[in-house]
């Protein structure tokens, strides 16, 4: 099932995994689970491109664990968004978070009892129809966990109306020190695996490739530990594996689309429609059979808390945790010489108040590095910066171009298709802000709009958006009978 070939995007001059910083770094590789149980949440509306929930709770009123405490507006392009925790609701009011979004949060204390909400129930002897699939998948919540949130009711939507020919299950987890994918895989392979089957269903395909790292042999072995127990109960899917170069940032769909087909996504192209694939990050797809089979929606999920001072973990947080708490829970030491990334090291955001700043759904990483007084130099010509960029642009004249004000010419050069991945910022020995510079222009130019309450607003995701790429996908499609399927789990079988 796994050839030689190892795949990867070209990067010019760059020499293999030069920017696996893991290698280099006194960072912890820690790889175990631990569970935090915080003491109250913040949940915001707006978690996920598209428009925010509306809540559906009062303060004072007690909730319980699944319990829908936000719903989208009918016809809005929106999920629903559940309590992770059971206490009561203390407040609802506006929250602004590092990424630019304003949105209402609903905050609850816990009455720490832990009680569920009486609708969630694991299922059992169940086959479920695509329909019926996707039905759970939008109710639950779900959306894109590795950074993008699209919600995955769209995105099965689309693949569906482009007729794609295979599903790919994203387990390229790339950036430096931030390892929660890895967990997933190896901790709760068989649920990635059924998760993939019944995406493949929903979306009307037979054909599941894992995308995996070359340098990480436990998850391949982990995927086909689970194919083999699984083996037996459905049939006419076929699996595969494609190797990667460990490279980052190799797990963004661009970077997919150039390695594993050879093609260069235009600014209106996606994977659907230029390569007839549809690409689910792993932890989504966990979510998936997580909702399935034990009824849960997207309330929680495993992210890496990690920095200097012994931090090193994987945790399986409640959605809304509150960043201080669950530093607390790790014993993570917030130095005054610390700065608080939320995100991970290369494209996260740093984070100015953690006591009112929550995880939500795309938050894979919590990272503490250290401040750095760096100063800034004039640039030398070295071309690290364009020996790195992922999308082939020249950062160090872009940014000068951008700085004396010729923005037609940094436009020209490409600026706009700058990803955000900071791999430039990182190698430059002069110090220059680069990342921050370009990734700032291209979202003006892109008219990068946050929606903040409004329902009509749309979100940018490039040169188009979200509504325009994805309007129309967001509510399940009719399905038809010859398209159910059976999903393979039996009575009573649960990881
Ligand atoms: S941040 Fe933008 S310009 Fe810099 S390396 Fe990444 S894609 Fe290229
Ligand atoms: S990495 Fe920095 S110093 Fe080197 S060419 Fe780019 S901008 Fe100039």
């Amino acid at each position: 099932m796994l050839g030689d070939r190892r795949y990867s995007f070209n990067k010019r001059l760059i020499t293999d995994n030069a920017l696996d910083f893991s290698k280099r770094s006194s960072f912890v590789r820690e790889v175990m689970l631990e569970k935090v149980y915080p003491t109250r949440l913040i949940v915001p509306m707006l978690q996920h491109y598209g428009v925010p929930a509306v809540p559906t709770v009062d303060v004072g009123e007690y909730v319980t664990i699944g319990q829908c405490i936000g719903a989208p507006e009918p016809g809005s392009f929106s999920v629903p968004i559940h309590s992770g925790i059971s206490g009561t609701v203390t407040d609802i009011r506006d929250v602004s978070l590092p990424n630019g979004v304003k949105c209402r949060a609903v905050c609850i204390e816990s009455d720490r009892k832990r009680t569920y909400h009486p609708s969630i129930n694991p299922r059992s002897n169940v086959q479920i129809s695509a329909s019926e699939f996707m039905g759970i998948v939008k109710n639950a919540g779900i959306v894109g966990m590795g950074g993008e949130g699209i919600p995955t009711i769209a995105k099965i939507n689309r693949a569906r109306a482009e007729g794609v020919n295979e599903v790919l299950v994203n387990c390229l987890q790339s950036e430096p020190y931030s390892y929660s994918d890895f967990l997933r895989i190896t901790d709760s392979a068989d649920y990635i695996v059924m998760g993939a089957v019944a995406l493949a269903g929903a979306v009307g395909v037979r054909r599941i490739r894992f995308l995996v790292s070359s340098t990480n042999g436990q998850e391949i072995t982990a995927l086909q530990a689970a194919m083999q127990r699984t083996a037996g109960e459905y049939s006419g899917y076929s699996f595969d594996f494609a190797s990667f170069k460990s490279r980052f940032p190799q797990g963004y769909y661009r970077m997919v689309a150039k390695a594993l087909y050879g093609k260069i996504l235009g600014e209106n192209d996606t994977l659907e429609s230029t390569c007839h694939a549809v690409l689910f990050n792993c932890s989504t797809v966990f979510a998936c059979w997580n909702a399935v089979a034990d009824g849960l929606p997207l309330m929680s999920r495993v992210l890496t808390v990690t920095g200097e001072d012994g931090m090193g973990h994987n945790v399986l947080a409640p959605i809304g945790t509150p960043v201080s708490e669950l530093l607390d829970s790790v014993n993570g030491k917030l130095e005054t010489n610390n700065t608080i990334v939320w995100g991970s090291c290369l494209t996260g955001l740093v984070m100015n108040d953690p006591d009112n700043t929550p995880i939500i759904k795309t938050t894979s990483a919590v990272t503490i590095v250290r401040d750095a007084d760096v100063h800034e130099y004039p640039c030398i010509h070295c071309g690290s910066c364009i020996e790195n960029c992922p999308m082939e642009l020249e950062p160090g004249i872009v940014t000068t171009l951008i700085r004396q004000g010729r923005y037609d010419e940094a436009d020209q050069e490409g600026a706009r298709k700058c990803i955000s991945c900071g791999a430039c910022a990182y190698v430059c020995p002069s110090g220059l802000p680069l990342t921050s510079t370009i990734a700032s222009f291209a979202a003006t130019k892109r008219n990068s709009v946050v929606s903040a309450y409004s329902t009509t607003e749309k979100i940018d995701i490039g040169s188009v958006t979200l509504m325009e790429a994805y309007d129309g996908y967001a509510s399940a499609q009719e399905v038809k009978e010859d398209d159910t399927m059976v999903l393979p789990f039996e009575g009573g079988k649960f990881i």
